[in-house]
């Protein structure tokens, strides 16, 4: 008989997201196609959102796929939009499903913001548009706008929606205060899970402003950091093994996986993390919902 063992497993995936936020597939499609890539354990984590995680296991269990509860939540930091993955939480503690509906509270708002500033430049009926694409009302993304504007034309992909439209100086994108790194963190570990720090050379901060992140992201109990992620190139997985060393933070690995045709990285098909770092889920190997 043979024990399964969290540190035998190499091909983690623990980070991806479904039609409970703004990804294309629903938790059950993505569990079959993350065992079929050769996913040996598997988290969706939905922006801001859990209400996914009760079908996401029961569909991982039923491919044979381990499972890691997961969420990612949106946090502004030095005025700057970061992501911290949360892993193998207690999807039901009130802490954490209370912190999660208020930093969902403002995306409707948002949302008909973004579209009156879209419609003076040119582009109407945005908000109606971006909703036939949302699964979850109270998810409404920018993702979302993205899949309307390609749509309808205006632009060939959703990488072009963000550069001419979404981000920062750009006519469609509307500043929004989200949770506080503090609260975030709090939240995933009263929780019972553990705080990562997503895709951090996606931010816009100065380095100054990225060591204060880390020092913080520590100091409140923060203790990982994706390394090997879809949104990093070779060279970054590289600059981020350091940081986590320097930190002593544990590396967690993860496509960011949103959609066939729009990702570019697939459920499992990344590289391994590189040797010198400690993976999150080794710490994490009693969270592990294993199938029977
Ligand atoms: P929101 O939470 O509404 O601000 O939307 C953020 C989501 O938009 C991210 O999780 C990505 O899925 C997507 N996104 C953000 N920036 C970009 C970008 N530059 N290119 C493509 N997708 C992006
Ligand atoms: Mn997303
Ligand atoms: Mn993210
Ligand atoms: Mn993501």
């Amino acid at each position: 008989m043979h024990t399964p063992s969290a540190t035998q497993l190499v091909n983690a995936d623990l980070h991806c997201h479904s039609v409970v936020s703004d990804g294309t597939l629903t938790p059950e499609e993505l569990a079959v196609r993350a065992k079929g890539n050769g996913v040996e354990l598997w988290s969706l984590t939905d922006h801001d959102e859990i209400g996914g995680q009760h079908r996401a296991r029961a569909a991982a269990h039923a491919a044979g796929l381990p499972y890691l509860t997961g969420t990612e939540i949106s946090v502004t930091f030095a005025s700057v939009t970061v992501h911290i993955v949360g892993l193998g939480f207690d999807p039901d503690h009130p802490a954490l499903v209370q912190g999660l509906a208020q930093t969902r509270g403002g995306r409707g708002e948002r949302a008909q913001e973004m579209s009156d500033q879209l419609a003076a430049v040119g582009i109407k009926g945005a908000y109606e548009g971006a909703l036939k694409y949302v699964g979850n009302p109270e998810l409404i993304s920018r993702t979302h706008f993205a899949r309307f504007l390609v749509e309808t034309g205006v632009c060939h992909d959703t990488y072009e929606v963000f550069r001419r439209y979404l981000t920062e100086g750009k006519p469609g994108f509307v500043p929004h205060r989200w949770a506080r790194l503090g609260d975030a963190v709090r939240w995933i570990r009263e929780a019972g899970g553990m705080a990562v720090i997503a895709h951090p050379a996606r931010y816009a901060h100065s380095p100054t402003a990225e060591y204060a992140l880390f020092t913080e992201f520590v100091a409140h109990g923060g203790q990982g950091v994706e390394v090997v992620t879809g949104s990093h190139s070779p060279d970054e997985y590289g600059t981020y093994a350091d940081m986590a060393l320097e930190f002593g933070l544990m590396a967690s690995r993860g496509s960011d996986f949103h959609s066939p045709k729009e990702s570019h990285t697939d459920l499992g098909k990344l590289p391994p993390l590189p040797g010198k770092l400690s993976p999150v889920w080794h710490a994490l190997a009693d969270r592990i919902h294993w199938p029977n």
